[in-house]
C-alpha cells in the first residue's frame, strides 16, 4: 500500500532528513514539504519532493514528521485555527528537540484535534541525516512505534521504543544538557591550558589517554583554536534553547542544576558576541577573557 508522507520545517536537519527520505521512501510513497520560507523548498522540490502550498494542503498526507525549531513553532504551524480540522484521521511523527511537558501537552491538543501524535527525537547532526544514521528515540505505544519503525528505519538504523510521550523528550534533553556540560568543561579546560603556556597537543594527548576523553572534544578542537565558527551544524541559539529546556524541567523536578545555570550563561554570552547563528563550539569565544571597560 502506498503512504503520503509529509513533513514541515526544511531547516539545517529537515532539508537533509527530506533529502534521504526522497532517495529511500519505496516506490509508490510520496513525500509531500511544507515550510513557512518557500525559498527552500526550490531545491527538494527539484529532487522529486511535492510541495504543500499550506499546512491544510500538508494534512492531506497520512502522517507529517515536525522538525522545527521549538514548541511555539510547533503550535503555529500545526495547532492553527485553520490547520487544526485539517488533523482529525492524521498522525505527527514530532521530531524536533522540545521539553517532555511541551511534547505531552501537544499530545493531548492533537488527540484532542481527533489526531494521533508520537515523538520521535534525534541525536546526530546534519551528516548522521544524510546517511541515514540518526540515533532516533521515540515516545510512542507499542503498536505506533510497530506501524511507524519502516520509516523511522529511513532516518535511523535501531530506532529505540522509550516509553510513553515525553520519555523519548526527556532522554534527548539529557543528551544536549551533556552536548552544553562537556562542551563548556572542555573548552575551559583548553583556554586555561593555552593561557598557562601547555601547547594544546600535550593537554590533547594525555585527554586522549585518560576515561575524561570524550570523542565530542577532538570533534571541536580544531574550532576552537581556529576560533572558526562558520557552517553551523547545531547552532548556539538552539543548543540554549535546549539548555533552558532542561533547566526548567529539573528545576521543576527540584534538581540542584547551578552548573547547568552556569553553561546558560555561557551561551547566552556566546549569543550577545554575534554567535547565536554560529556552530556553538562558539562558547569557547564567551569563555575567552571579555574586554573590560578599562580596555582600550
Ligand atoms: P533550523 O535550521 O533553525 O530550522 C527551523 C525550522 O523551523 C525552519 O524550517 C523554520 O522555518 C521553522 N520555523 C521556526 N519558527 C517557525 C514559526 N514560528 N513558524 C513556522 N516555521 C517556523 O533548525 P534545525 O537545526 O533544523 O533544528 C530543528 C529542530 O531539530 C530543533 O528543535 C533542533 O533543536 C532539533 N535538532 C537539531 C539538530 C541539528 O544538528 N541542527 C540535531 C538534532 C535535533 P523558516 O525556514 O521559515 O525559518
Amino acid at each position: 500500500m502506498s503512504s503520503k508522507i509529509g513533513l514541515v520545517g526544511t531547516g539545517l536537519m529537515g532539508t537533509p532528513m527530506a533529502e534521504r527520505l526522497l532517495e529511500q521512501l519505496s516506490s509508490g510513497d510520496s513525500l509531500t514539504l511544507y515550510n513557512r520560507t518557500p525559498e527552500k523548498l526550490v531545491k527538494l522540490q527539484q529532487q522529486g519532493a511535492t510541495i504543500a502550498a499550506s499546512v491544510p494542503e500538508l494534512l492531506a498526507c497520512e502522517a507529517v514528521i515536525l522538525m522545527l525549531s521549538d514548541a511555539a513553532a510547533i503550535r503555529a504551524v500545526m495547532l492553527s485555527d485553520a490547520a487544526k480540522p485539517h488533523l482529525s484521521g492524521r498522525t505527527m511523527i514530532q521530531m524536533s528537540t522540545i521539553a517532555p511537558s511541551e511534547s505531552r501537552q501537544l499530545c493531548r491538543e492533537i488527540q484532542a484535534a481527533g489526531g494521533d501524535y508520537l515523538e520521535a527525537p534525534v541525536l546526530g547532526s546534519i551528516p548522521e541525516a544524510r546517511s541515514g544514521q540518526l540515533l532516533v528515540m521515540v515516545g510512542a505505544n507499542p503498536e505506533q512505534f510497530e506501524t511507524w519503525l519502516p520509516l523511522l528505519q529511513i532516518l535511523g538504523e535501531s530506532p529505540r521504543l522509550v516509553g510513553e510521550v515525553g520519555t523519548a523528550a526527556a532522554l534527548k534533553l539529557s543528551l544536549n544538557q551533556l552536548i552544553g556540560s562537556l562542551t563548556a568543561a572542555f573548552a575551559l579546560s583548553l583556554s586555561f591550558v593555552q593561557q598557562q603556556g601547555v601547547p594544546p597537543e600535550s593537554f590533547m594527548q594525555v585527554l586522549r589517554q585518560s576515561a575524561l576523553y570524550a570523542p565530542t572534544f577532538d570533534k571541536k578542537l580544531a574550532r576552537m583554536l581556529d576560533q572558526d565558527y562558520a557552517n553551523p551544524n547545531f547552532p548556539t541559539k538552539h543548543l540554549l534553547k535546549d539548555t533552558k529546556l532542561f533547566l526548567d524541567e529539573a528545576t521543576a523536578a527540584r534538581l540542584q542544576v547551578d552548573s547547568l545555570a552556569g553553561v546558560r550563561q555561557i551561551l547566552e554570552m556566546a549569543c550577545s558576541l554575534g554567535l547565536a547563528e554560529a556552530d556553538y563550539s562558539a562558547l569557547f569565544a564567551a569563555i575567552q577573557p571579555q574586554p573590560t571597560a578599562e580596555t582600550p
